[in-house]
């Protein structure tokens, strides 16, 4: 089966060059602007930057989940060795049944209101189970308890009965970890896991994800505005901005010292409650997709912008570890 192909390098996953659009009535919205990122087995990568910058835009086309209104315009997704923006269909089920898992942002909106949690589990176990439709009811009830005490969910014949609104939301995390965890045997794809849950819900479903993923040794990658949460989880981090790579560094390098005018600012504007406080943000607002702005994404709010930054749109050039994508760092 063309799954057991192995790619080069040990990389599961090598993003090259993706550009996505959005299509409405009236405008195209040119959301990914050619972003490359790379994935090697078992590593945990994290992917930051401000709402609407084009993360779950990403995800979304690794799965080859867009909206219909959402096209990969060019650029490749090539994991272990088959090019996802290329193959056919079937492969690509195959794909997500068996080998990608995905943590949606809002389990409310992911899970389907209609189904219970048993017939939704059931459905997902029978399609990523060897055996397809043949497992018998006995046999996915088994595999479905074992996926919810994974999850450290208690009375598991109550949550299986229960439809999506019954369960408080720390819970359904948890059923959609569980789901996720079904299919997810290589790479799973977090899309900001925690932003529904209060404090202390977050800080236990964090460190679930953490344990499973090293258990079953996955590949990660997180989508988070919790840098906190970046930090802590992730071997190597990519700062995204505008449908832009704007820097990509281990990850303790880039927090402790960020290249990127945009990364810098990014991480001040964390609140903090010792010391500095709540920082400034960022001024300004996102890039308008339908018209973005000319040469770097980032000129309009960046503070070292001058006339090349308008013009020409900086490359990703490596420094040592880690790749920056800024004039300040080229010879112009
Ligand atoms: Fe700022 Fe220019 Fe660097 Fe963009 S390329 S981040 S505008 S200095």
């Amino acid at each position: 089966m063309v799954l057991e192909m192995r790619s080069q390098e040990n990389s599961l996953l090598k993003i090259s060059d993706l550009r996505v659009d959005y299509k409405s009535y009236w405008y195209f919205y040119h959301v990914l602007n050619g972003i490359s990122l790379n994935l090697k087995q078992g590593e945990k990568v994290g992917l930051i930057g401000e709402s609407g910058s084009g993360k779950t835009t990403l995800l979304k086309s690794i799965l080859g989940i867009l909206p219909p209104q959402g096209k990969i315009v060019s650029g490749d997704i090539i994991f272990r060795g088959i090019n996802l923006t290329k193959t056919n269909n079937n492969i690509l089920k195959e794909i997500r049944r068996k080998s990608i898992g995905m943590i949606f942002q809002d389990p409310l909106s992911a899970l389907n209101p209609v189904f219970t949690i048993k017939e939704q589990l059931f459905e997902i176990l029978k399609w990523s189970s060897e055996y397809k439709k043949q497992l018998n009811e006995e046999s996915l009830k088994e595999a479905a308890y074992k996926l919810l005490t994974e999850v450290s969910l208690p009375e598991p014949d109550r949550i299986l009965e229960s439809y999506p609104f019954q369960l408080s939301g720390g819970m359904r995390q948890r059923v959609m970890i569980a789901m996720a965890l079904a299919s997810a045997r290589e790479l799973l794809l977090a899309d900001e896991p925690t932003t529904n849950l209060d404090v202390t819900i977050q800080d236990q479903i964090l460190k679930l994800i953490n344990n499973l993923i090293n258990e079953k040794k996955l590949s990660l990658i997180l989508v988070s505005h919790a840098l906190g949460m970046i930090s802590k989880m992730t071997d190597r981090t990519y700062v995204i901005y505008g449908g832009d790579i704007m820097e990509e560094a281990p990850t303790k390098k880039l927090f402790k010292e960020p290249l990127h005018p945009y990364t810098k600012l990014l991480i001040e504007s964390v609140p903090r409650l010792y010391g500095k406080g709540i920082g400034e943000g960022i001024k300004g607002n996102p890039p308008d997709y339908r018209n973005p702005p000319t040469g770097c994404r980032f000129h309009l709010r960046c503070p070292f912008a001058s006339e090349i930054c308008r013009k020409k749109k900086p490359e990703l050039i490596s420094i040592e570890n880690r790749k920056v994508s800024c004039h300040l760092y080229t010879e112009n």
